[in-house]
């Protein structure tokens, strides 16, 4: 027979309630000041009462001189189209739900502007009337930023990569069809199309390959003295032999100064400039190419009379992979144009900007340092 044994049970000590009390514990006004993410608070009237650590350094505010203000003199957030969220109507207005999610750039207290993430968070009485909003900001991080670059990778590898490669099968599967026997002629014209595709895709990697070099800053400048109106001549009379839907016409003052640049990347942002403004002017009419000088510097403008570019897209089409929407679906190219000129002209000390009416068409004008010895 087993002896018995006495079996002990422990019963946790329950601490004192004093004790419990003591303990410290995080405040929710802590928590709103320790987080990562810019938070603002707003009352019924929409004036700010929550400004935290985090969104002082966000917009470059001190919470101390922004709480009591309205919230819209105070977070500027501006739209991909260059508009204020806010500018007609307040975002807390679309709540139907009580929550609402936003995207764009925050123009802070020192003009700079930041990309972000907004979350509105709305509490309203039962009748629709606002009673307060919690707003979450958060810088959208390089790392999100490249993830969208990555998908318009994405997107032009799998279409501009894939027609060639799709192509460039179906004719040599065809070709090497045991079951079949063509004629030389239907050969050769497969063979040729192959040839085709095979040197469009050759193009693209190598301006994708290009692209990156630039970006890096691996491309040396072959720096010298340049004749621009003797240069822009030699390329509009080029395009102008493989376009005669449209007139070319050129124009420099006599005393137009010399610039230092590499010649054959000044050929390439012209070449470039000049084939959109014949690609983009699809009624034909004239491209001009202007010269001017002011002071020290040079200014070229190529001006068309095509389909323009829309408000408010006049900077992001010198984005890498940026198209108009309305002209990418019909226009054959890849957005990496206008990036690489402005490359170009950014390592020779320039600047280029479009000015534009979607009515009368684009001028493009870049800017060179004169040559010092002028
Ligand atoms: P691509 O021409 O290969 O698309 P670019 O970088 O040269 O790439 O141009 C980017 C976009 O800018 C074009 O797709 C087009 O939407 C717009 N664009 C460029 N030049 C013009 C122009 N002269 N007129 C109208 N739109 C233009």
């Amino acid at each position: 027979m087993c002896a018995q044994r006495k079996v002990e049970v422990s019963t946790p000590s329950v601490p004192k309630a004093a004790q419990v009390r003591q303990r410290p514990r995080l405040r929710a006004v802590d928590a709103v000041s320790l987080s990562a993410d810019g938070i603002l608070g707003l009352n019924s009237d929409r004036r700010i009462q929550v400004f935290n650590p985090a969104l002082e350094q966000l917009t470059g505010f001190k919470r101390k001189d922004v709480v009591g203000k309205e919230c819209r003199n105070v977070l500027r957030v501006i739209d991909s189209h260059g508009d204020l969220l806010c500018g007609n109507e307040c975002p807390l207005d679309h709540t139907e739900s009580s929550r609402v999610k936003m995207e764009g750039e925050l123009i802070g207290a020192h003009g700079k502007g930041v990309p972000v993430e907004l979350h509105y968070a709305v509490k309203c009485t039962p009748t629709g009337e606002l009673l307060g909003a919690v707003v979450n900001v958060r810088e959208v991080t390089g790392v999100q930023q490249d993830s969208s670059v990555r998908s318009t990778l994405l997107a032009l590898v799998s279409h501009e990569l894939q027609t060639p490669i799709s192509i460039i099968k179906a004719y040599a599967s065809t070709l090497a069809r045991a079951d079949a026997s063509w004629s030389e002629a239907i050969v050769r014209e497969k063979l040729n199309a192959i040839e085709e595709e095979s040197d469009r895709l050759s193009r693209l990697v190598s301006r994708l390959l290009y692209t990156s070099r630039l970006e890096a800053n691996s491309i040396t400048l072959n720096l010298m003295l340049l004749d621009l109106p003797l240069e822009t001549q030699r390329v509009a009379r080029r395009l102008a032999e493989t376009d005669k839907d449209h007139e070319i016409l050129v124009s420099f003052p006599a005393d137009f100064p010399p610039v230092t640049g590499d010649p054959e990347k000044i050929d390439e942002v012209l070449t470039n400039l000049i084939e959109n403004a014949l690609k983009f002017s699809p009624e034909g009419g004239s491209v001009t190419i202007e010269g001017t000088f002011i002071d020290s510097e040079v200014h070229i403008t190529v001006g068309d009379q095509g389909i323009g570019i829309p408000e408010g897209e006049e900077e992001r089409i010198f984005e890498r992979f940026y198209r108009v929407t309305n002209s990418g679906g019909t226009t054959p190219g890849t957005g990496l144009g206008l990036h690489i000129c402005r490359l170009l002209i950014n390592a020779h000390g320039g600047r280029v900007w479009v000015e534009s009416h979607p009515s009368t068409g684009s001028r493009f004008t870049f800017t060179l340092p004169v040559a010092s010895e002028a």
